[in-house]
Order: structure tokens, then C-alpha cells, then sequence
């Protein structure tokens, strides 16, 4: 099987293939055909052109139908969807069943919906000059780049295809090379429904020399939306700096979890072990450290061993898997050498810190152990630096200011978990975090319309919701006199 750009309505290859592997056994999943420049060339011109045509002048109820159709489409072919996430993934079954595949397709239906029943700004204008109606129309930003990464392949792609598409944008859409099956089932569900040629490209390739880099450099590209790592998030900032385009960015995160003495205990134990170990580790928003009042800190290490000790790594398809592996061995290496990092800078090594052995075709792939540390330094590596597995180190704390402050002794500021039975505590602590998410007595509980983002190496701008409709659109304010 070959997967293909979809560029200007049709499904073409390229001179080149790459091989994507499955993480589990090693094996080969698919070719992809790599972009080249000219292609990704092409994918911007069709983008361009199909502003001019059919969907630019498109009523927005009519867009939004067919972004409904969209959502129809992946549900109509859902198995097939879940089927290919978990080839490229290895993902559990019921996580990509009840998470990826669903979510991926409401975006379609949430942001469709979302536009057709937001108004704009007006306002009546008293000045000496005389009175005004101030009103504001919405217009498209243009051609919109689509960056994505390889950890939640579908969701994260649609998460901003669907607002610029239903904000009236065309899109040139890049999957992270690791993950490219869902994003080419999107592209033949997309040309079903009847979109319009040019108004959603897909092309494949890599960041650096590759699709990801022609896209971004692009001088018919608009606009740039991005999930991924911090400094890939540099990189494009410089590739685009010079056309001064608006870049959205959703980067990576060192996340810290408070647990207050006064918590529920089993509550704060299986959020954590939750909000660390889900999809092996690799969501941007998961925990890496963990900060427990000295009360209860020797109980709740020895919880989170348990928890994580019995958490089973197994394949996607038995009904026992909690996680499956990571996404490639070349990011197992980087997460084994954070293992052996936390080892050189002095850690105690609680539960994991290796490789299982099953002893069959999965020795090939790319599994890690569910891995806890504690005694570290908080000036170690390992406290510092995103490590995107499933692990954390556990630090004891004494008073509130001294937990608030670890939280934030960090370059990163995606996201905060903060375990307290006191309601002020909890709103007191919340406000001080620095990050652009903080979850009280929860974690990864998502409401698509607030706002999501990051601060400080974690991301620019804001999106969900009406500030996705703010990214993806260029406001245009209309003063007539009165
Ligand atoms: P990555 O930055 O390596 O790659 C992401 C995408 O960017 C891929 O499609 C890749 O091909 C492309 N890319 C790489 N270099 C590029 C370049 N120079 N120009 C243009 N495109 C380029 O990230 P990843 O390893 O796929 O994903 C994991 C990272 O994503 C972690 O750091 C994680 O925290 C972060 N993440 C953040 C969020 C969020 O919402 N903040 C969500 C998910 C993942």
C-alpha cells in the first residue's frame, strides 16, 4: 500500500517513499510518498486558487453542511479509522474507539457549528464628529499550513483543519511523518463529500529539507498553525518571520501535578497515574512531576508504584492493554536515555527504568516500562526537560508557596494538576500556576470551547472555541457615518 498527497483534488505520488513502521512489532506498515517541493508547491497554489472559486463566495450554512459530512464520513468508515491510528500507533483499541477517532470527528461538528451561531462585533459610535454604526465582518486569513505531530494523530490535525476550514479558510495539511494513515483516510472522506478541489491538500513528508519546511517557507502561505515540540515551534517562527505571518502554537510541556496532604488519596493516586502513564507517556498535557506535601509523600510514592506496576503493556487489540508502545524506537531511544540520565544524575529508580521482554514479535518494537524516580535535584536534566514517556519524578513539598513555586520553576507552561479538598486552596493555587491549563481534582477533562494554549516555551496564541475563530479569521472593522 501506498499512501498519497492529496493535492488539488487528486491523489498523486511523488518520486520518493518512506516507510512508515509499526511501533509494536517493527513491521512495515505502509509507503508514503514523500512531497516534494513542487508538489507542496502545487498543494499551496490549489489552496490559493480555491479561494477564488466555489468556496469563497460558499454561504457559510453550506460550508459548515459539508464539514457535517465530513464527521458523517469518518464515522461512516470508523473502523477503518481506528484500525489505521492503532497500525501507526499502537495505541489501545479503546483509546483510539473512545478518544482519538470520536474527537477527531466531532472538531467537524463542534467548529461547524460554533460559526454558524457566532455574531460579530457592533457598535453605535457618539463621537463630535458625528455618530457611527462600528461593525466588524469576519474574513478568511487565506491559505492556512497545517503542522501536526504523531501523538494523537487525528484529533490534533482536526482540531485546526476544522476551525479554518469553517472559518472560510483553504488548508495544506502536514501529518507528522510517524503517522500518516488517519490524515490520508481524512483526505478521501474530505474528496467524497464533495469539498471543493483545492480547499483541503494533504501533503506527507518530513520537518527539516522536507514537506514540512516547503510548506512553512511558502510565500502563498497565509498562516501557520502548529502542534508539536518547542523547538520545531522555533524553527518555523524563523521560517516565517520574514513574511511576518500569524503563527498559532501548541508546543511541549514539563507538566507538574500538586498533591496537597488534604486530597482524596485514591482520587490523587489514580489521576496521577493517569495523568502520567496515558498513551505511554506521550500527550503533551501529561505529568512528569509530581510534588506531594511531606505528610503523605512516602504513602503516595508507594500508591504510584503500585498503580504503575500493575498498569499492563500489552498489545492494541487484548482487552487487558492499558498502554501500548511508544511511537518509534528512535524515540525510545531518547526517553531510555532520559532513564539512564535520571540514573547518572542521581536518582532512585521507584518502579520500570527499562524495556519488557515478551520474548515474541513485539522485542521489535518500540515498549518501554512505565518508569517513577524520585531523589533528583530540581536542577536535573530530568526535572527540566521534556522526556514525552511515561514517567515522572516524585518530589516532597511543605508549604503551599514552596509547591507553587516548584510548579513554576520551569521554562515550560502547558499545563497544572493541582489534588486539594479546599475549594480556596484550589482556586488560590490554580491562579498562581503558570500555565496555560490547570485541572483541580481532574485531568485531561476537555471542554472544546475554552481556551487552550500555552505560555512561555509552550506555545503562542490560544485556540478552542471562539479563539480558534480568532486565530483563523481576520477581522475587519466597517465604520459608516451616520
Ligand atoms: P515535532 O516538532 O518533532 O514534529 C511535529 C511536526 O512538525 C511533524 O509533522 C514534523 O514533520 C514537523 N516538523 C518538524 N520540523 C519541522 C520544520 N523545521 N519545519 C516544519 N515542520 C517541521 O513534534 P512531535 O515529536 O511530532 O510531537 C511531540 C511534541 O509535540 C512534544 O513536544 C509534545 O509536547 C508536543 N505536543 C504539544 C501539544 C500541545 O497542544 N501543546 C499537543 C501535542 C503534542
Amino acid at each position: 500500500m501506498i499512501l498519497k498527497n492529496y493535492i488539488a483534488g487528486q491523489f498523486v505520488t511523488g518520486e520518493t517513499l518512506f516507510p512508515n513502521i509499526n511501533p509494536v512489532d517493527g513491521s512495515l506498515v505502509a509507503e508514503v510518498s514523500e512531497a516534494s517541493e513542487s508538489m507542496v508547491d502545487q498543494a499551496v497554489m490549489a489552496a490559493r486558487a480555491a479561494l477564488q472559486g466555489q468556496w469563497g463566495q460558499m454561504p457559510v450554512n453550506t460550508r459548515c453542511d459539508l464539514l457535517h459530512a465530513v464527521a458523517d464520513g469518518i464515522q461512516q468508515r470508523f473502523d477503518e479509522f481506528v484500525d489505521a491510528e492503532i497500525a501507526d500507533t499502537g495505541k489501545p483499541l479503546d483509546q483510539a474507539r473512545l478518544m482519538d477517532i470520536p474527537r477527531g470527528a466531532a472538531n467537524f461538528k463542534f467548529f461547524a457549528d460554533l460559526v454558524r451561531t457566532t455574531g460579530s462585533e457592533c457598535f453605535e459610535t457618539h463621537t463630535a464628529d458625528g455618530d457611527a454604526l462600528n461593525y466588524s465582518i469576519n474574513k478568511p486569513l487565506g491559505v492556512v499550513a497545517v503542522i501536526a505531530p504523531w501523538n494523537l494523530p487525528l484529533l490534533l490535525l482536526t482540531w485546526k483543519v476544522a476551525p479554518a476550514l469553517a472559518s472560510g479558510n483553504t488548508v495544506v495539511a502536514k501529518p507528522s511523518e510517524e503517522t500518516p494513515s488517519t490524515a490520508s483516510l481524512l483526505a478521501e472522506v474530505v474528496n467524497s463529500v464533495g469539498m471543493p478541489a483545492g480547499v483541503f491538500n494533504l501533503v506527507h513528508g518530513f520537518g527539516p529539507g522536507s514537506a514540512g519546511e516547503f510548506l512553512t517557507r511558502h510565500p502563498g502561505v497565509d498562516a501557520v498553525t502548529f502542534t508539536g515540540e518547542s523547538r520545531t515551534g522555533s524553527a518555523i517562527m524563523k521560517s516565517v518571520a520574514d513574511t511576518v505571518k500569524p503563527v498559532s502554537f501548541e508546543l511541549g510541556g514539563k507538566n507538574a501535578a500538586l498533591i496537597f496532604a488534604d486530597a482524596d488519596f485514591d482520587d490523587a493516586v489514580a489521576g496521577t497515574a493517569r495523568s502520567t502513564f496515558t498513551n505511554c507517556g506521550q500527550v503533551c498535557l501529561c505529568t512528569e512531576r509530581v510534588y506531594v506535601q511531606r505528610p503523605i509523600f512516602e504513602r503516595f510514592v508507594a500508591a504510584l508504584k503500585t498503580a504503575a506496576d500493575s498498569i499492563v503493556i500489552g498489545r492494541p487489540y487484548d482487552a487487558d492493554t492499558h498502554i501500548g508502545p511508544l511511537i518509534s524506537r528512535g524515540h525510545r531511544d531518547k526517553v531510555l536515555s532520559y532513564y539512564q540520565l535520571a540514573r547518572d544524575e542521581g536518582a532512585t529508580v521507584i518502579a520500570g527504568g527499562g524495556v519488557p521482554v515478551f520474548g515474541d514479535e513485539r522485542d521489535k518494537g518500540a515498549w518501554v516500562q512505565p518508569t517513577i524516580l524520585t531523589g533528583l535535584a530540581e536542577d536535573a536534566r530530568c526535572i527540566k526537560e521534556e522526556i514525552f514517556g511515561p514517567v515522572c519524578h516524585i518530589a516532597p513539598f511543605d508549604t503551599e508557596e514552596e509547591a507553587i513555586r516548584l510548579a513554576n520553576d520551569s521554562e515550560y507552561g502547558l499545563a497544572g494538576a493541582v489534588w486539594t479538598s479546599d475549594l480556596k486552596r484550589a482556586h488560590r493555587v490554580a491562579t498562581q500556576i503558570e500555565a496555560g491549563i490547570v485541572w483541580v481534582n481532574t485531568w485531561y477533562l476537555r471542554d472544546l470551547r475554552t481556551p487552550f494554549g500555552g505560555v512561555k516555551l509552550s506555545g503562542i496564541g490560544r485556540e478552542g472555541g471562539v479563539h480558534s475563530l480568532a486565530f483563523y479569521s481576520e477581522p475587519t472593522n466597517i465604520c459608516i457615518k451616520l
